[in-house]
């Protein structure tokens, strides 16, 4: 990571350039606290026709941010940066749909570095060459220039090292490790004397992450210092220093101490020093400490993860599982919010994943905390996939006298603007809101999709709580008279940002979703049929949250359509 801080709004325009205006990046994270005028943004590069793909992230954290106004109509997640721009004394995000403005006093900005681990202690390079110790063929080329060289070793040869010079691969041999690195092989100049402009290209045809993380080195983890005492593990650079004054508690080797993440660690046990407790008021800034510390030597091993389930017919949520004596069936204690709160669950699986390949995005995963008593027995896990339907409510509402309603079951302009309303009326069924089990207005906001659209449906409504007082929120919840008990559950339409539904009723496709700031805080429980409604209302997100409902004509289970229409 690259840290970029600005006190003053001029100062950002070259930096805002460089970053070419964050064009089609999108907001993948977004917090404002009013109170403390703090605004965090995460904009990530992401590929819309790969859920999966690790996205590139870029942090943005504003403090004593004024004049906050934001316009987003289409969902942050199909909704790109058109430009990044200063107007005046605003920052400005212009999105395809909206736009986001205000003032800060400071700019903190979090870029990756695009070059990770690019090379590797000279020194470390000499003893595992001396130990021969997987690293045969070695690829590297010097900074600012296009040609590679390799140099290895070769243990049928009594000249066992070699260096070839052009592509043709003639090899100059060496007797000693020493001498392969002092020959004056490169524009009169030595590999040592040379070595700060090295890239390594890659080892034994691994690239140099994988060479890392998956082969065998000649010490498993191997703490070392040079003469500028600087820190390396592995031959990697690590930006922190020995505290000899501080031992691990468990192998009672000394602590070395991360000052990027601001933590200590032990490299042998790989445990953050008071690690195993999130810090959950950082959680929302800049918490980019990787889950374990051997990542920053070992980029692409293999991470323990486990799913775990709150209760029987239950979401199944994924956390960061290190401790092997935790195993299928266990009970386990987990962190579920971002204040802290823990709660027990049930392991229903343990995984190994690389860190590159994660099954949720690392930055925002959890440790278990450790095991806990059972809570309830564990049935069949035949009813995990679909919510159940059998005690289904029926909810209907009948009209009270002055109850407003908009009706949309004819279609008129391209966009609706929000009406205070108790009652949508749309071509598929009735919606309207509860709030602690008490009608309530609220407003619309309605899309119709143009027909070329890749991901076409019919309309999109956006239903908000018109004048919410949260102060003795115990749920709010979106009522619908279409009978979902009879209806064929697709899929569910989880996201990061969202959590719901959609159902096949007759030829409709109809899908129902909210918008949590994280679907893992636990802000939204479902109802029996799988409709989600909030059962936490956290003032600074409650821009973000609402109840999204879209529908289509059904096609196929494999559309995602309302998938991405949701969002
Ligand atoms: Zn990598
Ligand atoms: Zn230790």
């Amino acid at each position: 990571m690259e840290n970029y801080l600005y006190h003053h709004i001029d100062e950002l325009s070259g930096f805002i350039e460089k970053m070419d205006n964050f064009r089609n990046l999108y907001i993948a994270d977004f917090s404002f606290d009013r109170v403390v005028q703090k605004l965090h943004i995460t904009l990530t590069k992401k590929d819309k026709h790969d859920r999966y793909k690790v996205p590139i992230t870029f942090d943005m954290l504003c403090q004593d941010v004024r004049q906050f106004h934001m316009e987003n109509t289409k969902g942050f997640k199909i909704n790109p940066i058109l430009a990044v721009r200063i107007d005046g004394d605003f920052l400005y995000f212009q999105l395809q749909q909206g736009f986001i403005s205000f003032q800060a006093s400071s700019f903190h900005f979090k870029v990756p570095t695009t070059d990770k681990i690019s090379n590797l202690n000279i020194e470390y390079v000499i003893q595992e060459f001396k130990n021969f110790q997987n690293m045969n063929i070695i690829t590297i080329r010097f900074d600012h220039e296009y040609v590679n060289y390799k140099i290895g070793y070769d243990l049928h040869s009594d000249t066992l090292y070699w260096a070839s010079l052009l592509f043709d691969g003639k090899r100059i041999k060496f007797k000693t490790v020493e001498d392969l690195f002092e020959a004056k092989l490169y524009e009169g100049q030595s590999l040592r004397m040379r070595w700060s402009e090295v890239k390594i290209i890659d080892i034994l045809e691994m690239s140099l992450h994988d060479w890392l993380s998956f082969v065998e080195h000649s010490v498993t983890t191997y703490v070392s210092v040079d003469r500028n005492e600087q820190l390396f593990v592995n031959g990697v650079k690590i930006d922190g220093y020995i505290d000899e004054q501080k031992k691990c508690c468990h192998c009672s080797k000394h602590l070395c101490y991360s000052i990027p993440y601001d933590t200590y660690f032990c490299p042998d046990c790989n445990r953050w020093e008071k690690g195993n407790q999130i810090n959950f008021s950082s959680l929302l800034y800049f918490n980019n400490r990787p889950l374990e510390p051997a990542l920053m030597w070992k980029p692409h091993k293999y991470i323990r993860f486990c799913k775990v389930q709150f209760n029987t017919n239950g979401k199944v949520y994924t956390y960061h599982c290190p401790d092997d004596r935790i195993i299928e069936g266990d009970w386990v204690q987990v962190p579920v919010s971002i204040q802290g709160v823990q709660k027990n669950a049930q392991v229903v699986k343990v995984f190994q994943q690389a860190a590159n390949r994660p099954p949720y995005p690392l930055y925002k995963i959890r440790k278990v905390i450790g095991l806990s008593d059972p809570v309830w027995q564990h049935e069949p896990k035949t009813q995990l996939k679909s919510p159940p339907i059998q005690t289904f409510e029926i909810c209907q509402k009948s009209l009270r006298p002055h109850d407003i309603v908009c009706d949309l079951t004819q279609k008129k302009a391209s966009i609706v603007e929000c009406k205070v309303c108790d009652v949508l009326k749309t071509p598929v069924g009735n919606f309207w809101l509860e709030y602690n089990d008490q009608p309530i207005k609220m407003t619309i906001n309605t899309i119709y999709p143009q027909y070329d659209d890749k991901y076409f449906v019919e309309a999109i409504y956006k239903i908000k709580p018109y004048q919410l007082n949260s102060e003795k929120f115990k749920y709010l919840k979106l009522r619908t008279d279409i009978n979902l008990k009879t209806a064929r559950w697709i899929d569910d339409l989880w996201d990061e940002h969202q959590t719901g539904n959609h159902w096949q009723v007759d030829k409709y496709d109809i899908g129902i979703v909210a918008h949590p700031f994280d679907p893992d805080e636990f802000e939204v429980h479902s109802t029996k049929v799988g409709i989600p409604y909030y059962v936490e209302w956290l003032e600074e997100y409650q821009e973000l949250y609402d109840f999204t409902v879209a529908w289509k004509y059904f096609v196929s289970d494999d559309d995602l359509s309302l998938w991405f229409q949701v969002g």
